[in-house]
């Protein structure tokens, strides 16, 4: 794995084994929306931390 491969991607990929989260929604990041979480992959097993970076966008229209 490159740091590329796990960078700003749209599931957490594990860097030990390319394994893509598909539940990290349930997991905690704390009460803000940025943070970052600890935990073991659900494929290899081995510890890694991901963090939450969130970007935030507005649509307006009369009304
Ligand atoms: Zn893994």
């Amino acid at each position: 794995m490159t740091d590329q491969d796990t960078a700003l991607t749209p599931q957490p990929v594990c860097p030990h084994c390319g394994h893509k989260e598909r539940d990290a929604w349930e997991w905690n990041f704390g009460n803000l929306l940025e943070g970052s979480h600890r935990g073991d992959c659900n494929s290899c097993g081995e510890t890694f931390t991901t963090e939450r970076e969130v970007s935030v966008y507005y649509t307006t229209k009369a009304s």
